[in-house]
């Protein structure tokens, strides 16, 4: 019972930086679930009506699993229970609004300049942060950082968001990620709101964009960024923009947009060295109130070496072997703890659903077009994209592609295979997409 009430407060946190839970949403559906316990690898939460526990079991529930996992380092299991079934048990007194309504996009302590550790590796991406925090749009402009996943890109955008806001309450940031504004211009022109899309990336004073490598080769999103883009900056507003690679290595990008994104500063990030990784741990086993020792500290370092994100995993598996099985933080519970993040470091399994969202949202059509059997130019094309991808990523045999994509017989594949194959040797814009289009699958 204790253990779930420490935890709590970080799940809230982490849900309330969910780009997708609306402020309202958090507010009125989480800010009121009440921890109960943590026992057998599920979690128990409590809710007081059944027509609550129905919105957060349909709408929430994912995502509740997502933050005890974020938090604790491992999945478990969740079971809402709410106030009407439990018959005859007193209901706990009904949660106090939340600690700090509309807290939602406020400071978020942890990713802050005073927790990012810095060695050689980050140096210089931490200094260029440091100074468009310090006084936007006045040093370099547009920042652009680019590294590795897990490397510190998303923490420091973070920083610089948080620091500015601190500085100057009044300042209209804007921070999101490059998805986000593909699928959010998606529905803009879907709903005729495109003048209200504008309107609201164009009156920020910083705009801050996380992985907006998600936006090449999506032809409608990069003409309305470069507007944007250009707007912003010739009024002298801040943009900071994250990637996983420098901007010429993203083969659809425009070439205008291309051209942009270098005028400012380019800052990488680098894998951290063993010192840094050490320095690392223990600065995140204090903020989790764990006492590590300097040679399990020094364990962990030499075991995982290319990402931060799996070192900051390790701590948290060894706090909630602590915190719920009682083991003190060891060399054999570290083991345990590195062995379990080597198993899940798996890449995400790729599926032929995740192929065709990712084809549709960069080819303009949607999801159920490419699984119709419509055949308009560009739905058709689409639906050969995502055959060849489909081939490309998994090898799957022809004939069991043919069944992904409906009863369509084998030989209906080979030919859109062939296709593409063929316009990809004849038009380097068309294979530049495509390849974007594997890449952004099998890195995300
Ligand atoms: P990216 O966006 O590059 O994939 P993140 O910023 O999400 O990586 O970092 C992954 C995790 O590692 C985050 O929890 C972040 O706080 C942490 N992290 C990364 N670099 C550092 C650092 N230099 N010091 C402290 N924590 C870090
Ligand atoms: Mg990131």
């Amino acid at each position: 019972m204790e253990t779930i009430k420490e935890v709590w407060s970080g799940i809230l946190a982490y849900l309330r930086s969910q780009e997708d839970i609306s402020e309202v949403a958090y507010n009125v559906w989480i800010s009121c679930i009440e921890p109960r316990s943590i026992e057998d690898g599920e979690v128990v939460v409590y809710v007081h009506t059944n027509f609550q526990k129905k919105i957060v079991s349909e709408h929430y529930a994912g995502k509740l699993k997502e933050a005890f996992e974020q938090v604790l380092g491992i999945p478990l299991g969740l079971k809402i229970q709410s106030g009407e079934e439990e018959e005859g048990s007193e209901a706990p007194a009904f949660g106090k609004p939340s600690a700090e309504p509309g807290a939602k996009n406020g400071a978020d302590d942890e990713h802050s300049f005073e927790n990012f550790i810095v060695g050689s590796s980050n140096k210089f991406a931490y200094a260029a942060s440091q100074a468009v925090a310090s006084k936007p749009a006045g040093y370099y402009n547009p920042l652009f950082i680019y590294g590795s996943s897990g490397l510190g890109k998303t923490h420091l955008l973070c920083a610089i968001r948080n620091e500015i806001q601190k500085n100057t309450p009044s300042a209209r940031i804007i921070y999101t990620k490059g998805e986000y504004i593909a699928n959010e211009l998606i529905e803009a022109i879907g709903s005729g709101t495109t003048p209200e899309f504008r309107a609201k990336y164009r009156q920020a004073d910083v705009l801050l964009v996380d992985d907006i490598q998600f936006i090449a080769g999506k032809i409608s999103t990069q003409e309305e960024f470069f507007h944007t883009f250009d707007a912003l900056h010739q009024a002298n507003k801040q943009i900071v923009l994250t990637s996983d690679r420098p901007p010429k290595e993203i083969a659809t990008l425009e070439e205008r947009l291309r051209t942009r994104f270098e005028m400012g500063l380019l800052a990488d990030i680098q894998p951290p060295d063993l010192e840094t990784r050490i320095a690392i741990i223990k600065r995140k086993a204090q903020l989790l109130d764990l006492s590590i020792s300097d040679n399990v500290a020094e364990y962990i370092a030499t075991q995982l070496k290319n990402s931060v994100r799996q070192l900051e995993g390790a701590v948290k598996r060894m706090r909630a072997q602590y915190l719920l099985g009682g083991e003190q933080p060891s060399l054999i519970t570290a083991q345990n703890a590195i062995r379990d993040i080597r198993n899940d470091s798996q890449p995400v399994p790729i599926t032929v659903e995740r192929i065709i969202t990712e084809v549709a949202r960069t080819m303009n059509v949607t999801p159920e077009d490419i699984r119709s059997t419509k055949r308009s130019a560009p739905i058709s094309q689409a639906r050969q994209v995502a055959e060849y991808v489909v081939r490309d990523i998994t090898g799957l045999p022809m004939k069991s592609i043919g069944e992904e994509f409906g009863t369509r017989d084998h030989s209906t594949i080979v030919y859109a295979i062939q296709k593409v194959e063929n316009r990809m040797t004849k038009d380097p814009s068309f294979k530049g997409m495509v390849m974007d289009i594997i890449k952004n699958i099998s890195e995300k």
